[in-house]
């Protein structure tokens, strides 16, 4: 069955695919960490859905929370009418977002994908500042649609002015650290303040506050802030993309919470669903402003997703699985950081809480990073590896381990675990993936 299945849809499917042409597998069976194939091969998923299972594959509560709504006989499908299930997802996801805005939050439930979500984001500050133009971010990944991928860092716009995000070892200005952070600040108020510049006072600001696809990059907390008194100074409403940092992935239930921002609107989809679709644009009360019919999308009353999402959103609170992941994470990182003090090819690692990157670069190229030799360099970064990470992937799935692939290069095997991830199953993680960078760099 397995090589039929690979055969035929290979064969139907667009030439778009990714994650198929590079983990040739068929999942039939999944439970917590674990996928099967239908060859009966056992792998460690950390992809997670891209990120979408907080709590693993089928965790008990999310299939008896489906179960549930299913037994009662609810309607599956209800557009945006409120019912019983909806109202107990918004109190539990109002429950844990920041305070400052929790208190005054509205909720728009949008469309089945993140994109949807920041879609309705854009619209939503356009609609309540009466302004066009929009601030993003190098390196940035919204989704796939056209507003999102506008406000993406591949893109370009005569609508979106794009900022140079921090970086420490690919810093656009070659110093990396605080002091790279704090030029990317003083570059957005020079930008904001010049009015000879052209560019007028835009709609808002659109963020990751740890840059995921692009290549897991956490933002600097103090640069989370002061583009936090940057936008509130000048009534830019700050939007914080939270689709693949929420519900506790980062270590902090919103990673936006790490530096204690509170921002005007987030961006929430992937966990918030417990593994089925599910996209909501939360907001603060006075930008309710959009007539009615601003933002719809037929799918936005889905009520599995929501039943399996508040079951999700609070095992992580009630079991206080974001400070889980941040030890965890710490550790996963320590062990990483040591076996890259061997491995020549690993040019950094990078991450927050069970959000983790390794960028590979070629060890045998001179570095390659600054931009003029009076800058004083931090980080001496060689050339991208994306091959080498290629060849990582692979090693890993022939050793039952399925890791992501991330970054402007595909240079940065990513690791996006469930937070449910035990000790040993950490640690089987690492010994595999260290297994599998030591073959391919040879
Ligand atoms: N924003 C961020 C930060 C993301 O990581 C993603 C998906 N990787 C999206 C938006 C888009 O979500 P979706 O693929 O569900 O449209």
């Amino acid at each position: 069955a397995h090589e039929g299945i690979l055969r035929r849809q290979s064969a139907r499917e667009s030439a778009a695919r990714t994650y198929a042409r590079a983990l040739p597998i068929v999942p039939v069976r999944a439970r917590g960490l674990t996928i099967e194939g239908a060859d009966g091969r056992r792998y460690l998923d950390c992809l997670s859905g891209a990120g979408t299972l907080a709590l693993g594959h089928n965790h008990p509560v999310v299939l008896e929370a489906i179960r549930k709504v299913l037994d009662s006989g609810a309607p599956l499908h209800v557009l945006d009418l409120a019912t019983p299930v909806k109202d107990a997802f918004t109190t539990e996801l109002f429950h844990t977002l920041p305070r400052g805005l929790a208190d005054r939050a509205r909720i728009q439930f949008c469309g089945p994908a993140g994109t949807d979500a920041v879609e309705a984001a854009l619209k939503l500050v356009r609609a309540a500042t009466g302004r066009d133009g929009m601030l993003a971010f190098t390196g940035a990944y919204h989704g796939m649609t056209a507003g999102a991928l506008e406000a993406s860092g591949g893109a370009s716009s005569n609508r979106v002015a794009r900022l140079p995000y921090p970086q420490d070892y690919r810093c656009p200005f070659g110093l990396g650290g605080a002091r790279g952070a704090e030029l990317s600040a003083r570059w957005t108020e020079t930008l904001l303040d010049d009015t000879k510049s052209g560019v007028p006072t835009p709609a808002g600001m659109i963020l990751e506050p740890v840059q995921g696809e692009g290549g897991v990059y956490p933002a600097p907390d103090a640069w989370l802030r002061r583009m936090r008194e940057i936008t509130a100074a000048r009534g830019i409403p700050l939007i914080a993309d939270e689709v693949q940092t929420g519900v506790g992935r980062t270590g902090a239930f919103w990673a936006v919470e790490h530096s204690g921002v509170v921002p005007d609107v987030m961006v929430l989809s992937k966990a918030i669903g417990g593994s089925l679709p599910l996209a909501v644009v939360v907001y603060r009360d006075d930008l309710d402003v959009w007539p009615p019919g601003a933002h719809a999308g037929t799918f936005r009353g889905n009520q599995l997703a929501m039943a399996a999402g508040a079951a999700t959103l609070a095992y992580v609170r009630e079991n206080g699985l974001a400070a889980r992941a941040a030890t965890l994470g710490a550790h996963m990182l320590a062990q990483l950081r040591a076996l890259a003090a061997d491995q020549p090819c690993i040019g950094e690692v990078r991450g927050r809480g069970l959000m983790i990157g390794v960028e590979l670069v070629d060890p045998t190229s001179e570095p390659s990073g600054s931009p003029s030799p009076d800058l004083p360099v931090t980080a001496q970064p060689r050339p991208p590896a994306p091959e080498l990470a290629a060849a990582v992937q692979r090693e890993c799935l022939h050793r039952g381990l399925i890791v992501e692939l991330g970054g402007r290069h595909s240079s940065v095997v990513r690791l996006l675990p469930p937070l449910t991830l035990t000790d040993e199953q950490a640690a089987a993680v690492l010994d595999r993936l260290a297994d599998a960078l030591t073959t391919a760099a040879r």
